[in-house]
């Protein structure tokens, strides 16, 4: 049965035995008779009483904070033992005087200093409960509980009797002596020991939030106060004579009859009215239950549903769900979608997913996954965060459907596109080395022949021929470079297979074998951490070599080089840096300057041909990546490119490279 929370209230209830105790002390010790009993003349809280009173309610308020209960519970012996020598005392068994132990009792007539029975018994059984009421023991528990009601009953009859008025020579002799503060504190230290097992019994009835403990909350007080009300007029009405006994009792009957009716009938209305709102609600209830049962029937028949907790434990799995997997749902439920991961997708991917959703926001995306039997399929989904009022996520709901088809068809069309452009590529490679090799042979001749002549004919030529000769000869030989580099180009990427390049090592190498020009320049270069990569190993070293030179190269006179190499790593690969302090690149150049022969300088200004940058476009279009510059006009540049993770699997890229 669901129950309040017994909260705070709990912490103050035991405070006023602490209190009343105290006062009791001092009434005894200084001998202000009003202080023990409240009423003048009236019954005495006992010292005794006064003292278990302390100790009861500060082991109460203690417990609720201290650790070492074991401590606590000591003081219980003392409790115990005042209440049960009381007993056996009243009960004649023996006699030891232990109410004269710490003061001797000159106000009571009855029984002087000694506790009343009811007293002694209810903190026999208020020290019993504070002991073993928490038990797990059905039994105990529910024992102690029937023993703390009884007493409860006992004190508050003690109680009404204060309120009537009733002389203690009236009252039975169980309760006689009970005073009229240790009947208000006992009701207090039982209402605190109840509330220590809100869910128990009678505790949880009053407590629960159900209608008929609601029914009890509104009619106890009613129950509590019109009959004390009731009872005290009769009884004054009866001593003043203004109605006999017997009259009086009919009286009493008709009105409690007349007045509870009234009372319950009101509450009953109030009851009927929520019980009607409450069907309402059920019929509105079912109605959009429907609904809802509609809407998921539909969902089920067009897509992939699964509910996950925040760890992605999957909850729920729809049919369609199920029968794509090909596992059973025992086998879905309890596990992580990490069951259908294909490898296909890197870490970044699922670490790029999983930031969205925590940060409870919904993702959409193709994911592809691997059926039981291995099969592979692919799947459209959107997952949506669900958060409660305090933003936490309580659980992820996926819907997807299933593109595979959709996914084969474009693999379909990307590859046939892909042999054709291999196909193209071939004859290209066929056309540009049948043509370079059959342009070497004439330029060769020529450059024969230019030096025949000069050694031939050189003494006889006259100075200008001779420049000329000179300028042909220089002009076939570049000539001749550029068709070697052209075949060169032409062959990039043949019969190379992809392996772990670790650039760092690489670039250290490279630094060594250009160590000439560096030192003649005095070139700083700075290496960060740089990653290991798959790559065609050649290609990357054919980057970073023209890359450097490049950046040497390009200088304003008499500036040192400064060349800062590094990584970074990026969803679908490393992106790397090379960035130097030298002229700078107009940006409007910045996409020209890749292509093949492309120059921005005159041979006379800067040494080169103009094939470098083409080099290095086409072995990162090999690897399925990009190149690009940034550069301000005079302010050096900085060349990026991007080496993607998975360079045998980029077809895509290889399509875009064609575009
Ligand atoms: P080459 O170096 O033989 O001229 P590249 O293809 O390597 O041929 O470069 C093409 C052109 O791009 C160069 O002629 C130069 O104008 C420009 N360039 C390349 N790298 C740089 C650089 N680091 N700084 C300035 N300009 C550059």
């Amino acid at each position: 049965m669901k129950s309040y929370k017994a909260g705070k209230i709990q912490l103050f209830l035991p405070l006023p035995a602490i209190f009343g105790g105290l006062m009791g002390l001092m009434g005894w010790y200084f001998s202000i008779p009003i202080f023990t009993s409240l009423i003048p003349d009236g019954p005495t809280m006992k010292f005794n009483t006064a003292l278990v009173f302390i100790i009861l309610g500060s082991y109460l308020s203690l417990n609720q904070f201290f650790d070492s209960k074991r401590l606590l519970k000591v003081l219980l012996i003392f409790t115990l033992a005042f209440s049960l020598i009381t007993i056996l005392e009243y009960l004649n068994i023996f006699e030891i005087s232990i109410d004269n132990f710490f003061i001797y009792d000159r106000h009571s007539s009855i029984y002087p200093g000694r506790m009343s029975p009811a007293t002694a018994f209810s903190f026999l059984v208020l020290s019993t409960a504070a002991l073993f009421y928490k038990s797990e023991n059905q039994l105990v528990a529910g024992s102690i509980h029937v023993m703390l009601l009884m007493i409860l009953g006992i004190a508050l009859l003690s109680l009404i009797t204060y309120i009537l008025n009733i002389p203690a020579q009236n009252k039975v002799f169980f309760l006689s002596t009970m005073a009229f503060p240790t009947s208000v504190i006992l009701i207090l230290l039982n209402a605190s020991i109840l509330l220590q097992r809100p869910d128990f019994g009678f505790t949880s009835l009053m407590t629960s939030q159900y209608q008929g403990s609601k029914f009890i909350r509104l009619f106890m007080p009613f129950l509590l106060v019109f009959p004390i009300i009731l009872s005290y007029c009769l009884i004054a009405m009866i001593n003043n004579d203004s109605l006999n006994l017997d009259f009086g009792i009919i009286l009493y009957t008709v009105v409690f009859i007349f007045i509870s009716l009234s009372y319950t009938g009101v509450i009953a209305l109030a009851f009927n009215t929520a019980d009607e709102e409450r069907k309402k609600l059920l019929v509105e209830l079912e109605s959009s239950n429907i609904n809802l049962s509609q809407f998921k029937d539909a969902m089920d028949h067009v897509s992939l549903v699964t509910i996950s907790d925040p760890k992605d434990i999957i909850l729920y799995a729809n049919k369609n769900f199920v029968k794509t997997s090909g596992y059973t749902l025992e086998e879905l439920l309890g596990s992580t979608h990490d069951l259908l991961k294909s490898g296909h997708h890197n870490e970044m991917f699922y670490k790029k997913m999983w930031d969205r959703l925590k940060g409870g926001n919904v993702w959409s995306g193709d994911i592809k996954y691997k059926a039981k039997n291995g099969t592979p399929y692919w799947i459209h989904t959107a997952i949506i965060p669900f958060q409660d009022e305090n933003q936490h996520i309580y659980q992820y709901l996926s819907l997807g459907t299933d593109i595979t088809e959709r996914k084969k068809a474009e693999e379909l069309l990307s590859s046939q596109y892909v042999k054709k452009l291999e196909q193209k590529n071939v004859e290209l490679e066929q056309l540009t080395s049948i043509a370079s090799h059959d342009l070497q042979q004439p330029m060769q001749t020529i450059i024969n022949y230019i030096d025949l002549m000069q050694l031939e004919f050189g003494a006889e030529l006259p100075s200008e021929a001779k420049e000329y000769l000179d300028t042909i000869k220089a002009a076939s030989r570049r000539n001749k470079m550029m068709i070697q580099q052209l075949l060169d180009y032409s062959k990039i990427g043949k019969k190379e297979k992809p392996t772990m390049v670790n650039c760092k090592a690489l670039l250290e190498q490279l630094e060594q074998d250009l160590q000439y020009s560096i030192q003649e320049t005095e070139a700083e270069i700075e290496l960060d951490e740089l990653p290991t990569i798959e790559a065609y190993e050649s290609g990357i070293r054919s980057i970073f070599q023209n890359l450097i030179s490049n950046a040497i190269k390009f200088q304003k006179k008499a500036n040192k080089p400064k060349i800062h190499i590094s990584a970074e790593r990026k969803e679908d690969g490393w992106c790397f840096s090379v960035e130097d302090n030298g002229i700078g690149i107009d940006p409007k150049f910045s996409s020209r300057i890749f292509n093949i022969f492309y120059r921005l300088h005159s041979e006379d200004q800067f040494k080169g041909t103009g094939i470098g940058l083409a080099h290095c476009q086409k072995i990162v279009g090999l690897h399925g990546g990009r190149i690009w510059v940034d550069s301000g006009k005079k302010e050096g540049s900085k060349f990026k490119f991007i080496i993607p993770n998975h360079i045998l699997h980029k077809i895509d890229t290889l399509n875009d490279m064609v575009k």
